[in-house]
């Protein structure tokens, strides 16, 4: 087995690690989108259901607008048949009651009357409110397209650019040693795409922590692979 040259590896997996950030921050971006996509789709979902509310409302105040006008109708109808039948009755006792009757049905009706105007102020509020919310739809749903449209073409630039940098990256991996890329791919996967720390100030660049100077040495020295003792991740001296 030949010897394996530890600077020009460490080296190396410094040039990987800016690889596989970026390849790491292009899968998040991928992996966000779809997300993105159902988040437009559920806000237009609510506003339809908040329009399909309002329908509702409208319908159900004009059905009883309609109940009213219909009842009212029928109660005039029964004023015009009493006003008849007063010519033909007899007594006085008898004219005095349907009198009676027949202002009481007038006092019922104008009730009815306010009812009703009180109802079509309702009914022309909620339509002039449907109207609004429509254009609003409308308006959303062209917004949402276009923004769907603007995602799908994120999504296959990014997807090219990560496929180009998953090829780059399987070609760079050659150079490697293969027991020093296993070991850096493993703390990779473990720590979210950054396996490798510059020492920053005498602490590990992944975690913080202070390091011990013996620690930082072994690190200058370049002969081995030095871990960080919290974090595991593998250490090396900028320069
Ligand atoms: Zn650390």
């Amino acid at each position: 087995m030949t010897m394996v040259n530890m600077e020009d590896q460490i080296k190396m997996l410094v040039e990987l690690q800016e690889l596989d950030t970026e390849i790491y921050d292009k899968k998040r971006l991928l992996d966000a989108i779809p997300e993105r996509i159902k988040e437009l789709d559920n806000s237009l979902e609510e506003k339809s259901i908040n329009l399909k509310n309002l329908e509702e409302e409208s319908k159900k105040l004009q059905v009883k607008r309609k109940e009213k006008e219909t009842d009212l109708a029928s109660k005039e109808e029964t004023i015009k048949k009493y006003k008849t039948q007063l010519f033909q009755i007899k007594t006085n006792k008898e004219y005095t009651a349907l009198e009676k009757e027949i202002s009481s049905i007038k006092a019922d009706n104008s009730v009815l009357e306010d009812e009703i105007i009180v109802l079509l102020d309702g009914v022309d509020e909620i339509k002039e409110k449907v109207s609004k919310e429509k254009e609003i739809l409308e308006h959303e749903k062209g917004k949402v397209q276009d923004e769907k449209k603007k995602m799908e073409d994120e999504k296959k630039i990014n997807e090219a650019e990560f496929n180009d940098l998953n090829n780059k990256r399987k070609e760079f991996v050659q150079k490697l040693d293969k027991n020093i890329l296993s070991k850096y791919e493993r703390i990779l996967h473990n720590r979210d795409g950054l396996a490798m720390v510059p020492v920053i100030g005498g602490s590990c660049g992944g975690c913080n922590m202070n390091l011990p100077p013996q620690v930082i040495n072994e690190a200058k020295l370049k002969k081995e692979c030095i871990f960080c003792g919290n974090c595991a991740r593998i250490l090396y001296i900028e320069v």
